[in-house]
């Protein structure tokens, strides 16, 4: 999570005068960094990973909500404590969540030991929390992506959602105006609540997103939860998406059916922002020498976010039901969508009402016209940087429609003196309306970063280029670019975690080295159309995706495309020209002496030490998900739920499988099955081997 600014956040209404004025600040702001581009240089290869956990009642395996002040006390009390052990701790945005990261970033160094740092530290994360704070307050701490219940019946005290536990009926959820989830589930920071309501008012309407139910044999054939309650005035009404239902609301009412949404038959309805900024992930930063490298590491990693998306699946429940989708992606992208219906060019609300932006930058009304805008905020990313290895012109590669500020735009070009291709990533992410303004520092540009940030991120893309906010070279403890990898879901176990964090650091490292000068460019149509099916339940095994056919150099070929072929994870992974095992991890175990030029990453168990036998493990977890041989975490979960004694068919996690399914997974995050059949779960998720590894290696 970025900055939590002190201050007053205006609403929605109030800070529409200084929307203009913030991006334009936020532009000078960048451009006072970007013009000294060329002093930041040299800076090490630094890397971190962030986790987010889930704070739940270790009894009754519900969502805590009544003890963030927790995190106030690791910040205060506690901040020494956590600096001596590398450690910090951050809100998010749930009450419930946490996040963690390192206190310093990793520099790895050529000792294969130090690979293993995040693990430790992650294990560090959790122990440190429970001894210092959560076991005397009977919690524990999940690394699940998505509460399965989130929003259900009971999945927090005992929050009915008929609204019984309500004194009052009106002004209930005044910020989200959910029917599900209460707006105590939001962090205390007013930034949160007010993000979440201005959102919803920037779009003129709640979130709604419908989400495939998996088709069992008796599923039923709506969302059940789904009524009117009087705890707000309803911004629209639900109609079944029957004809029979259809002809008989409009037939009792006379309502404009612009004011009405159809509730899919058998689809899970979402309609507030926690729902996805609820969700956990795991998420890591790479420093890059310079700017040059830093923007060819982005665009080479564009395509790696999908497969490893499909890799890391997590969340296959949503609302208490059982989903079709593997993911948490789509639902945040949802979630926080913040486009009008005419921009989204979805005409199923009414958008002559509500507050359009329509101040310039002095805060004088004027008209802008809207423009269709094709995605949510928070989504795949859109445009390659290139860099000092493409050609200027990156149109055959950057071959989706993509709306730019021209105004941003133009100003960003002129000001680098014609680098079009970034000034087009930045006119594109300033296409976006700042969601949460302080009114106290809307004028303050000199020396911050904040207003550039308050676009920048809240544009959650699937890579974020990270712009340092001060000028600093070499080993200067000033972060320099970064590159953010972030689609991935949290895992439920740190090993899992940290398999994932060490392939991506071989990667990386990979990358970077100017020996290999790989050419990683494909059209963005296709990491696109990749990314879009990495979702669907099982894509891992059921989907193919396109990947580049053979790893190539650079060359003089006015080509900047390389060719691709539709590829299984497994052919992904492990094919002799291009996979990412097979070639990019095992070229850089060589390139780091971890294995002789003979050998592959197979070879690592063969020694007798234990750095490496982990590492085999690391990148065994992933081949053989890649292969099928193990599940993902998704796939995991449906399992438990679906041969759970207790599960009717029906697509639903009760109360019952869904404490049943926390149990197991408290118990086999730290590796310690209490019984023979937390046992064969734990075998069903890691193999036999790696299990026997775990239980008898732990941390
Ligand atoms: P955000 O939420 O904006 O991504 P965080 O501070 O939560 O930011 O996480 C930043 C991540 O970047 C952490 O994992 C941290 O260890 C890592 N990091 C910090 N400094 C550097 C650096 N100079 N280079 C690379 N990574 C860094
Ligand atoms: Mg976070
Ligand atoms: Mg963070
Ligand atoms: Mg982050």
């Amino acid at each position: 999570m970025g900055l939590l600014a002190l201050g007053t956040p205006l609403n929605w209404e109030d800070s529409i005068p200084f929307i203009e004025k913030v991006k334009t600040n936020g532009i000078t702001q960048l451009l006072n960094i970007l013009e000294k581009a060329d002093q930041i240089k040299d800076k090490p290869y630094l890397w971190g990973d962030e986790l987010e956990y889930l704070l739940i009642d270790a009894k009754n395996n519900k969502i805590s909500v009544d003890n963030d002040d927790i995190l106030t006390i690791l910040n205060t009390e506690f901040e020494k404590e956590c600096k001596d052990n590398d450690l910090v701790y951050h809100p998010e945005y749930g009450r419930y969540m946490i996040e963690a990261t390192p206190y310093f970033p990793y520099n790895t160094t050529s000792d294969l030991k130090s690979y293993l740092e995040p693990e430790l530290n992650m294990v560090k994360r959790k122990k440190f929390l429970d001894d210092k704070l959560l076991k005397k307050r009977g919690l524990c701490l999940l690394e699940m992506p998505n509460y399965p219940r989130l929003g259900s019946k009971n999945f927090l005290y005992d929050y009915d959602y008929n609204g019984n536990d309500f004194v009052n009926e009106q002004n209930k959820n005044i910020f989200s105006q959910s029917l599900f989830l209460p707006d105590e589930i939001t962090n205390r920071h007013p930034r949160f609540p007010t993000l979440t309501a201005n959102i919803r008012k920037r779009r003129n309407r709640k979130v709604n997103l419908q989400i495939p139910m998996y088709k069992d044999e008796f599923t039923p054939k709506f969302d059940d939860t789904v009524y009117d309650r009087k705890w707000f005035d309803m911004d629209v009404e639900f109609v079944k998406d029957d004809a029979e239902a259809i002809e008989k609301h409009f037939n009792a009412k006379s309502e404009n059916p612009l004011k009405t949404y159809k509730l899919e038959e058998q689809h899970i309805y979402i309609d507030a922002m926690g729902f996805g900024m609820g969700a956990c992930c795991l998420q890591t930063t790479y420093q890059a020498p310079d700017m040059d490298s830093a923007r060819y590491l982005y665009d080479s990693l564009a395509n790696f976010t999908s497969i490893l998306l499909a890799l890391s699946a997590g969340s296959p429940f949503w609302k208490g039901y059982v989903s079709d989708w593997d993911t948490r992606w789509e639902v945040v992208s949802a979630s926080v969508d913040s486009r009008l219906s005419y921009e989204e060019n979805n005409h199923t609300h009414d958008n002559s009402k509500g507050y359009n932006v329509s101040c310039d930058d002095k805060g004088t009304l004027v008209d802008i016209p809207l423009k269709k805008v094709a995605k949510s905020r928070y989504s795949k990313i859109d445009l390659f940087l290139g860099s000092s290895r493409t050609s200027k012109d990156l149109s055959e590669v950057n071959d989706v429609e993509v709306v730019i500020n021209e105004k941003v735009f133009d100003r960003v070009n002129k000001a680098l003196n014609g680098d079009e291709n970034l000034a087009k990533h930045f006119a594109h992410l300033f296409i976006r309306d700042p969601i949460v303004i302080f009114e106290e520092n809307v004028d303050e540009v000199d020396g911050e970063m904040d207003h550039f940030e308050n676009i920048n991120s809240t544009n959650w893309q699937s890579l974020r280029f990270k712009v340092p906010h001060k000028i600093s070279s070499g080993s200067e403890p000033e972060p320099g670019f970064r590159v953010e990898f972030r689609p991935l879901e949290i895992q439920l176990s740190d090993f899992e975690n940290a398999a994932f964090a060490f392939i991506l650091n071989l990667i990386v490292q990979f990358i970077l080295n100017p020996d290999n000068n790989i050419n990683f460019y494909i059209p963005m149509s296709k990491v696109w159309a990749n990314f879009d099916i990495a979702s669907e339940r099982n894509s891992l095994l059921k989907n193919k995706f396109e990947w580049i056919t053979k790893l190539k150099a650079f060359n003089d070929s006015t080509h900047i495309a390389s060719e691709t072929t539709p590829m299984t994870a497994d052919q992904i992974m492990h094919n002799p020209e291009s996979g990412i095992i097979s070639c990019i991890v095992n070229a850089q175990l060589k390139t780091l002496n971890f294995i002789k030029k003979s050998e592959t990453w197979e070879d690592l168990k063969s020694y007798d030490d234990e750095s490496k036998t982990r590492a085999y493990y690391y990148i065994k977890l992933l081949s053989d998900r890649s292969k099928g041989i193990l599940p993902t975490d998704a796939s995991w979960q449906r399992e438990y739920v679906m041969s759970h004694p207790s599960y009717k068919k029906d697509s639903r996690v009760t109360e019952e499988i869904n404490f049943d399914l926390i149990n197991l997974v408290k118990n086999i995050h730290c590796y310690s099955p209490k019984t023979k059949d937390e046992e064969n779960w734990l075998y069903k998720l890691f193999g036999e081997e790696l299990g026997q590894y775990l239980v008898n290696h732990k941390l």
